[in-house]
């Protein structure tokens, strides 16, 4: 007999989704993936009240990647997400959960040229995520097939309400009830405000609703303390701090962009690695920050509580308020990025005289007092300052990506030929499966380009696929055939 080593084996799940979740070290489940997911499953709406970091994204990704018809060519799970950033990480969640599945997930945000989005349209595609506004322009356009859509996930409701996306919101969701027979619906928000109760209640009034532990809870694990500051000096205590500590991986939040974009510079000019992200920058940098921070090429990040709302980044030691937050959750939503997963984690907070009456309302809200500090006592020892100084300098290490823990199993190769020399993907399973010892369930992915071919091997078959074509024709031509990490 098996012994099951995850959680998620309670579950009739397919064999696929169980290994890809023992791979991907999801062992327990968290909370809400153990009310989300049955619910799912059973066909019932749901409506989710979580935070980031409360393995939300698995509790709908799980069911809906293991559930998708591999056949079926159009859409079946439509993810709505608030912002690009989101739409990206909870694509690449989404990506590694089916990953042996096949699952092929493209998506679609503003800013981006539609063009391209068009052509992966038009491809097999098993679950869509998107921004409201660019969905509902492929909808609009004809380009979004949503007949077939079964799963409708609302994410980060809150959010997208404040930024204005009600009006699609609602299109949508009456697109696709119009479009689609049965529909699951799955709505989650950090906080139940009045407008995402309306929204919930009018459209999916059925909704199962699922509490999870309240972040309040939970924060009485993480030291916090705070520092009583003069405007003047917080820059300099700052750097006491960061010498001190030496944070392993740190979020310094400031309440506005531009305090984000100064704090960033004033750090740079002292030599000190560090990103941002917030609002106002471009979309690709943005994007970048997040990718570098996450591979760790600096270990400070300083950021807004909007931009950085909802994205992921594990393992957090030190959350650092140089500004402390205006709004009371934010406190908590803040400090909550650290201290994840049994691990201890640290909150330090600069505080101005203006700033005490926001103090004094965080502490209430939260049940904590915030162990005030002298700043006097702050000295920093000669060593420390060399350690700080000599860890700016020192070769970054990457860290390796969720993905990483395929990467023995899967291989990606690229074959010289795409559509232009009429390369389809089934010339490409023709080939491949007449091998021996392999089959289509060893493959993976298959991409076809223009001139270019992507195609995934599974289950360790990857080395001897490559040995054999490398004399085996393909479409009658030998082909170039090449490993690439892409
Ligand atoms: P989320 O709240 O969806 O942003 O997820 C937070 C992080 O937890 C992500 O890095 C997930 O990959 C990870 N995660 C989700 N579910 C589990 C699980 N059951 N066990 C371990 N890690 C998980």
């Amino acid at each position: 007999m098996k012994i099951e080593k995850t959680e998620f084996a309670r579950f009739n799940l397919k064999e696929e989704t169980l290994d890809t979740l023992e791979m991907l070290g999801y062992l327990q489940m968290t909370p809400i993936q153990e009310q989300v997911i049955p619910r799912i499953l059973d066909g019932c709406d749901v409506v989710g009240k979580s935070q980031t970091g409360s393995g939300k994204t698995a509790a709908f990704g799980i069911p809906i990647c293991d559930q998708v018809q591999w056949k079926e060519n159009a859409p079946q799970a439509l993810i709505l997400e608030p912002t690009r950033e989101l739409a990206v990480q909870v694509r690449e969640e989404l990506f590694q959960i089916g990953r042996k599945r096949r699952i092929k997930i493209p998506v679609v945000f503003g800013g981006m040229p539609i063009d391209k989005e068009l052509l992966s349209l038009k491809q097999k595609s098993h679950i869509v995520v998107g921004t409201p506004g660019r969905v509902m322009d492929h909808v609009r356009r004809g380009s979004l097939e949503l007949s077939k859509i079964h799963f409708l996930i609302i994410d980060e409701a809150d959010l997208m309400l404040d930024m204005g996306f009600i009006d699609e919101v609602k299109e949508i969701i009456t697109h696709v009830q119009e479009s689609s027979a049965q529909v699951v619906r799955a709505l989650f928000s950090a906080t139940m405000q009045e407008h995402v109760v309306d929204l919930w209640k009018a459209y999916m009034p059925e909704a199962v609703q699922v509490t999870v532990e309240s972040e309040t809870e939970t924060v009485s694990s993480i030291y916090q303390c705070a520092y009583e500051v003069e405007n003047e000096e917080k820059f300099q205590v700052l750097m006491k701090l960061l010498q001190r500590e030496n944070p392993a991986d740190c979020m310094i939040f400031c309440e506005t962009r531009e305090m984000v974009n100064t704090l960033f510079q004033k750090l740079r000019r002292k030599g000190i690695r560090c990103g941002m992200l917030h609002g106002g920058m471009e979309q690709r940098d943005r994007l970048y920050a997040i990718g570098d921070f996450r591979q760790g090429k600096f270990h400070l990040f300083i950021t807004t509580d909007v931009a950085a709302r909802g994205i992921d980044f594990p393992d957090i030691t030190h959350v650092i308020n140089y500004d402390f937050p205006t709004k009371k959750e934010n406190y908590v939503h803040r400090i909550g990025r650290t201290a994840r997963n049994g691990k201890s984690g640290t909150a330090i907070s600069l505080i101005q005289p203006e700033e005490k009456r926001a103090q004094q309302e965080a502490e209430r809200y939260s049940g904590v007092t915030i162990k005030l500090r002298d700043k006097a006592e702050l000295q920093v020892a000669e060593a420390q300052q060399r350690t700080f100084a000599k860890r700016q300098k020192e070769k970054v290490i990457l860290k390796e990506g969720k993905g990483a823990v395929f990467k023995e199993s899967i291989t990606k190769l690229t074959i010289g030929g795409g559509k232009k020399s009429k390369m389809r993907a089934g010339d490409v399973v023709g080939t491949i499966c007449s091998i021996d010892g392999v089959s289509a369930d060893d493959i993976g992915i298959i991409d076809v380009r223009d001139s270019i071919t992507y195609v995934e091997l599974l289950n360790g078959k990857g080395a001897r696929v490559y040995e054999i074509l490398q004399k085996k024709p393909i479409k009658g031509k030998l082909r170039k055939i090449q490993k690439t990490d892409r």
